[in-house]
């Protein structure tokens, strides 16, 4: 059984007496603070927030009501009661009705009526705590609502326009190929439509996962670590001829995971560490090393190609981020940035270390979601 958390009261009033009868009738069921003034409850109030504040109307400086006027900027949480013997009704209404006070208890009150009071009192306090939470709840779904929102406007965009541009290069190539006779500079039209082909496929691909990765519900199931990483090595040999991987991968053999989330990662880490190899190099080695574990799996995809200028890596993993040194021809600036957002989905990171000319490497972790 849970202890009932113990009510705070602080209680100001300018005579001494009505302070220590309440106080001996109350400390032991409440936590108690006195005040004889309201120029010391102001005092105490700048350090305490009570669940309860009870004042007497007839003070010698101020009167209940006004007290209370500055404590709800001060606590607008804190429940106020005013304790009177007699009241104007105008002034009772101005009170009530702009909410200086929330209960009022008459003199002389009973045990009963202060106790029924206090516990009423307390239960305004916790539904006010409550609706603050849910407000802030609210306010932060707001919040991830407009910011998907407003990503999801920036993509459309973004993919519409880029999305045309290789389409307009590829009518611009068609309407040159026309008036073209010479065999070899038609092949060469068609080579550079190709590449405006493929450039549209890496587009229509990255939208595909995107939209994958913000609809589809996580998909849990076991993962033969090894299994996995050669099978998408396998989809991606034909890529480079002269490129070859090598895989190394210790600990644990299975995983569970979301395979399809986690096969999008490292396609995409894959598909940049060929893209970014040099260009020259007639053999070009990509490592992939891994390291499962019973909580996590990790993943090393290591390349020696080009490598990351260090001003551009705090902004690799950003939509529509490319680098400068990338190549137009194939960059959508989407790869890492589905990356990171489909590992957020599954409690996952990512991570890079660059040297330029000397290569990249690129680390995802996932913890095992077998529960
Ligand atoms: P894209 O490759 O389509 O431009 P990405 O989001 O996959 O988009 O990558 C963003 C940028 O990060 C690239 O433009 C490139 O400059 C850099 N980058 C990514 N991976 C590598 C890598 N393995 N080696 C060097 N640069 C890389």
């Amino acid at each position: 059984m849970t202890t009932p958390e113990r009510i705070s009261i602080l209680y100001v009033d300018d005579e001494p007496e009505n302070l220590s009868a309440f106080k001996a009738t109350y400390r032991r069921t409440h936590d108690i603070t006195l005040s004889h003034s309201a120029k010391d409850a102001l005092e105490i109030l700048k350090e305490d927030e009570p669940h309860i504040i009870l004042a007497d109307n007839r003070m010698p400086e101020v009167t209940g009501v006004e007290f209370f006027r500055q404590v709800k900027t001060l606590h607008p949480d804190s429940v106020r009661i005013l304790i009177t013997a007699y009241t104007s009704s105008e002034m009772m209404i101005e009170a009530i009705n702009e909410g200086h006070i929330d209960k009022y208890l008459v003199k002389p009150w009973s045990d009963d009526m202060m106790n029924a009071t206090i516990q009423s009192g307390f239960e305004i306090y916790k539904s006010r705590k409550e609706l603050k939470e849910k407000n802030q709840e609210l306010a932060l779904i707001n919040e991830r609502l407009t910011k998907t929102n407003n990503e999801l406007n920036t993509f459309i965009y973004s993919v519409s326009h880029d999305l045309r541009t290789p389409l307009m290069s590829i009518l611009g190539l068609l309407s040159l190929m026309e008036e073209e006779k010479e065999p070899t500079e038609q092949q060469n039209y068609i080579d550079l439509m190709q590449s405006s082909i493929h450039k549209m496929d890496a587009y229509i691909q990255n939208t595909l996962n995107y939209y994958r990765n913000k609809k589809s519900d996580i998909e849990i199931s076991k993962i033969n670590v090894q299994e996995f990483v050669e099978d998408t090595l396998d989809s991606m040999k034909s890529f480079r001829e002269e490129v070859s991987f090598k895989v190394s991968i210790n600990g644990e053999p299975e995983i569970y995971s979301d395979e399809i989330r986690l096969r999008i990662c490292l396609n995409n880490l894959i598909s940049n560490a060929i893209k970014y190899g040099k260009k020259d190099d007639e053999k070009y080695l990509i490592e992939v090393e891994g390291v499962c574990t019973p909580d996590f799996l990790e993943l090393h995809v290591i390349d020696h190609g080009i490598g990351i200028p260090e001003d551009e890596m705090n902004q690799i993993f950003e939509m529509f981020s490319k680098g400068k040194q990338s190549k137009s021809s194939k960059s959508t600036g989407l790869g890492l940035y589905i990356v990171k957002e489909s590992l957020q989905k599954i409690n996952g990171t990512v991570d890079v270390e660059s040297e330029v000319n000397e290569g990249s490497r690129f680390i995802i972790k996932v913890p095992n979601l077998n529960e």
